[in-house]
């Protein structure tokens, strides 16, 4: 072990760098505008593809989100084939994402026996073909992916669907093969949601609507739609393949369940926002290319804090193509790793001690004409309008904080949350001073201060009431200053920021639930202002104003600016009654009170049946993420920490017998073999404790079992690892099987 060790480290080492083969067009390289979407069947594609009428069909029935026709998708279907073939495509696969926070596949190749009777004799003759109906329904034998009870009780299928908003596109793999990908919901016999997909396309709906319901009132009947739009950086770790390899707890679990952490400021703080390493660069730049290829429109990427941390972001897109391309992101940076003999960690806290990793939900809305219903910095008339969604938004924060909480806790982002270098497990809402004085000063019917000026102005509130005319409304400028990185979830200027989502976990749920608050509270306020109205056509600035000032006040407990991190606030948020949510199980109970039932069920995202199941897939997965933790861990230790101890100890015996055999004294030996023996006794000892409550888990139901992993089992992996770390510090290097994160990391 040794040596397997000392051999990855020196492959690290030597490893040449893979080139890389950026496409020319004669000699310059092609623009990235010439890449992005070279492999995605889009509009263009489509109109290149089917006659006019045809076409015509089809956008029709996307755009007023019907099922297409049979016809028109036999039509859609043949042309999808004909592309992708010519683009060396052999198989399709429909594309979707079951509840297991990653997506799954099938392929199916193109090709079809036709038979025919010549003279008597049956011919058989092969072609190529693809059918509308396999185009639109798809039907994999899908027993085994997570269901919570849904299926078993109905039938044992499920469909997947194409979801015809998000184009196909060809991914390509290794030897040559490419496959045309049809991004598709997966739903059971009865059309229950067995995906994370179709409840999202349901939650941009109803938030659709209820959007769209509030613009009219305001005196906005050109809107049809809304769309949610969504941008997720990708946070991630890069670390060497043969490194890796060696450490069975980062392979089975993604992350280390022992190992000795840096000391505190040993990290590198120059890192951040450095030069990103060439081996890393390279495989960067190919994943992007790649994702650029099937039209993922990264943008961005950079160091993040911690040594081989990095991120990449895309510019924004509807929610639900969002989605599916940060699933995409995730496996092509995956799959680009392995090729540069790096392994990519998604794990949100990969090493102890060491800053973790999340996905920053970047969220806003935006008008079918494209305007963003988050953005402040125009004329004071759209910004009554951007204050009414600015106090849903916080309303539905507010009410629903609990929910919210629910879809970002899993066994992994555990570790983040809560923990002292990540979003608390309260979650608030931050907004910074300009709009908190905006709100302040409506809720106190005061003037504005101008924050044009370079200092707050203090505005004296008197007993007299202020009308707020639009003249006294100032323009409110998009403010990028003031981050308050602390929030887990912030107003960054023109778009709520929700930090609090796992690197790991499809950005998918959290979203729908952000969705389904959002909407709810839109249809309050609007319903607060049609009231206000009363008969007349339009509501007045005042009936507005009066509508935020309703809001702001019910709301304003969600509002925190300060230093998130601090013990303080976790006082201060008891005392204003909002949860602080600290355990897994815990938070998935939220999906079940009253309050969430209602939001979800009554708006037609979830019913209760899917709701339920929801809920069992992940009590289910958390307890089942713990026990293999757990397992993980007392291998750890059986195979290769208490082996390694007795090694070290085999040796210092043996010199100390050989210096008795000398008459000499081997004290310092007998003192690191004391030391060496005490530790090894303790580590057993806490060991065989994790063994007997690993029993004693698995033969508890699904609830219990929950429950006991969260407190007992992490307390007991815990207590394993604080003896095995001790022993890694004690133990000869050279007898130590597993790289170190020394090794690991710089
Ligand atoms: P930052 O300073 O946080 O990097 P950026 O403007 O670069 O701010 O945005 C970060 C992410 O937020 C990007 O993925 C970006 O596309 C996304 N984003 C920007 N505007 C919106 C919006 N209106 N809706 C959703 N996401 C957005
Ligand atoms: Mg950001």
């Amino acid at each position: 072990s040794q040596n397997a060790r000392l051999s990855a480290l020196q492959e690290n080492v030597d490893r040449p760098g893979r080139n890389i083969d950026w496409p020319t067009i004669g000699d310059r390289n092609l623009y990235p505008s010439e890449v992005f979407g070279l492999d995605v069947f889009d509009r263009k594609a489509l109109a290149n593809a089917l006659p006019k009428p045809v076409y015509q069909r089809f956008t029709k029935q996307v755009q007023g989100r019907q099922q297409l026709d049979r016809q028109t998708a036999d039509a859609v279907a043949h042309a999808a084939r004909v592309w992708a073939m010519n683009k060396g495509a052999t198989h399709f696969t429909h594309w979707f994402q079951p509840q297991t926070g990653t997506t799954a596949e099938k392929h199916d190749s193109f090709l079809t026996l036709k038979s025919q009777i010549v003279s008597g004799q049956e011919e058989i003759y092969a072609i190529d073909a693809f059918s509308g109906g396999q185009l639109l329904q798809s039907e994999p034998d899908a027993s085994s992916f997570p269901n919570g009870g849904i299926r078993s009780t109905f039938e044992a299928r499920g469909y997947t669907i194409w979801d015809t908003v998000s184009p196909m596109f060809i991914r390509r793999g290794p030897h040559g093969t490419a496959v045309l990908y049809i991004p598709s919901c997966f739903i059971s016999y009865n059309g229950e949601a067995l995906d994370e997909k179709t409840i999202l396309l349901r939650s941009s709906e109803v938030l659709s609507n209820a959007a769209v319901k509030l613009l009219q009132t305001l005196g906005d009947n050109e809107t049809k739609r809304v769309t949610t739009t969504l941008g997720c950086e990708q946070e991630f770790f890069l670390i060497d393949r043969a490194l890796y390899n060696l450490r069975p707890d980062l392979k089975i679990t993604g992350r280390t369940l022992i190992g000795v952490p840096p000391p505190k400021h040993q990290q590198l703080e120059d890192h951040y926002f450095g030069q990103i390493p060439s081996r890393v660069l390279a495989c960067i730049a190919e994943a992007e290319y790649e994702l650029a290829r099937i039209g993922v429109p990264v943008k961005t990427r950079h160091n993040e804090v911690a040594p081989n941390q990095f991120e990449v972001a895309p510019i924004f897109e509807e929610a639900s193509i969002a989605v599916d391309h940060n699933l995409a992101t995730m496996e092509v940076l995956h799959q680009v790793a392995h090729r540069h003999k790096l392994k990519v960690l998604f794990h949100e806290k990969p090493f102890k001690g060491v800053n973790g990793s999340g996905k920053h939900a970047n969220w806003s809305m935006q008008t079918d004409s494209g305007d963003n219903l988050l953005d402040p910095s125009s004329t004071p008339e759209t910004n009554y309008r951007f204050l009414l969604v600015l106090v849903a938004i916080l309303d539905a924060v507010y009410k629903h904080s609990g929910l919210l909480r629910s879809s970002i806790a899993s066994s992994s982002n555990e570790h983040r949350l809560g923990a002292n270098e990540a979003p608390p497990a309260i979650v608030s809402a931050f907004l910074g001073d300009h709009l908190s004085e905006v709100l302040n000063a409506i809720e106190e019917k005061r003037p504005i201060a101008d924050f044009s000026q370079p200092h707050l102005q203090t505005v004296s509130v008197g007993g007299t009431q202020l009308d707020l005319k639009i003249s006294t409304m100032p323009p409110i400028s998009r403010d990028l200053t003031d981050r308050n990185r602390t929030s887990p979830f912030a107003f960054t200027g023109n778009k709520f920021e929700y930090r609090a989502v796992g690197s790991k976990q499809s950005p998918s749920f959290p979203v729908v639930l952000l969705n389904s608050a959002v909407s709810k509270s839109l249809t309050l306020v609007n319903e607060a202002l049609v009231k206000a109205k009363g008969t007349k056509a339009l509501p007045s600035e005042e009936d507005i104003l009066s509508v935020i000032r309703q809001f702001t006040i019910s709301s304003k407990k969600i509002r925190f600016e300060a230093n998130g991190y601090s013990e303080d606030w976790v006082k201060e948020a008891e005392k204003r009654g909002l949860p602080n949510i600290k355990s897994c199980p815990e938070a998935f109970k939220q999906l079940l009170i009253p309050a969430s039932r209602e939001l979800l069920i009554s708006q037609g995202i979830l019913s209760e049946s899917e709701l339920t199941s929801r809920y069992h897939i992940l009590i289910e997965k958390y307890a089942k993420d713990l026990l293999i933790e757990a397992n993980t861990l007392h291998s750890l230790v059986t195979n290769g920490v208490l082996p390694a101890s007795f090694a070290y100890r085999k040796e210092l015996a043996d010199s100390i017998n050989s210096q008795k055999n000398v008459s000499v004294d081997a004290i310092p030996e007998k003192k690191v073999l004391n030391v060496l023996t005490r530790f090894s006794i303790e580590l057993q000892e806490a060991d065989e404790k994790l063994e007997a409550l690993i029993t004693k888990i698995e033969g508890l139901h699904e609830e219990a079992q929950a429950v006991a992993c969260g407190k007992e089992l992490t307390a007991a992996m815990e207590e394993v690892r604080e003896k095995s770390d001790i022993l890694e510090k004690k133990v000869a290097d050279k007898y130590w099987p597993f790289p170190k994160y020394t090794e690991l990391l710089f």
